[in-house]
C-alpha cells in the first residue's frame, strides 16, 4: 500500500449533533430495494490500512433499518436514543452505550422508539458479502414467534 495515496487526516472533529468535519451525511442504502425507513449513513473509518470500517447510522424516530442477513459480522455500540433490535432470534430494548453484536447469518433490525433518533456505531469487515433480504418462507418462521412478529410489525413491546 502506498501510504501516500491515502487521505484520511488524523484529525475529523467532532461537529456536535453526531457530526464530523469532512464526513457526509449519505442515504443508508443505494438499493432502492432494500425496505427501511428515516436511516442516514456516516462512514467515521474507511480507509486501506484498515481490514475494518466504522460507521454511524441514524434512524429517525420510528425509523427501521433493513431486516437482513449475512455472513459477515456486525459491532455496534447505540450511541443515541431509545430502540429496539432483532438479533437471531431475540428483540430486546436498546439504548446509550448497549453493545450489540450480531453474528455471521443472523436476521437482524434496528427500529426507532418515537421519542427521538437513534444512532449507533457499527464496525465491520471492509471486505464483505451483500446483504441478503428474508423470502416469504423466512418471514413466515420469524413470525412464529409473537414477539418477533410484534417487533416486525412496529408495535409496541
Ligand atoms: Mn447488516
Amino acid at each position: 500500500m502506498n501510504e501516500t495515496m491515502v487521505k484520511t487526516p488524523a484529525l475529523r472533529p467532532s461537529l456536535g449533533g453526531f457530526r464530523w468535519a469532512g464526513v457526509e451525511t449519505r442515504a443508508y442504502k443505494d438499493e432502492a430495494s432494500a425496505p427501511y425507513l428515516g436511516v442516514t449513513r456516516q462512514t467515521l473509518a474507511s480507509d486501506p490500512r484498515l481490514a475494518g470500517e466504522l460507521r454511524y447510522f441514524e434512524v429517525q424516530p420510528s425509523g427501521y433499518s433493513t431486516l437482513e442477513r449475512h455472513e459477515h459480522m456486525h459491532a455496534v455500540m447505540i450511541l443515541r436514543g431509545e430502540g429496539r433490535a432483532l438479533v437471531g432470534d431475540e428483540v430486546f430494548a436498546v439504548g446509550p452505550h448497549d453493545l450489540v453484536t450480531i453474528a455471521g447469518w443472523a436476521w437482524h433490525q434496528f427500529r426507532a422508539g418515537p421519542g427521538g433518533p437513534l444512532g449507533f456505531l457499527c464496525l465491520v469487515d471492509a471486505e464483505r458479502d451483500r446483504p441478503r433480504l428474508p423470502t416469504r418462507d423466512d418471514l413466515e418462521a420469524l413470525r412464529a414467534d409473537p414477539a418477533i412478529a410484534r417487533f416486525l410489525d412496529g408495535d409496541a413491546p
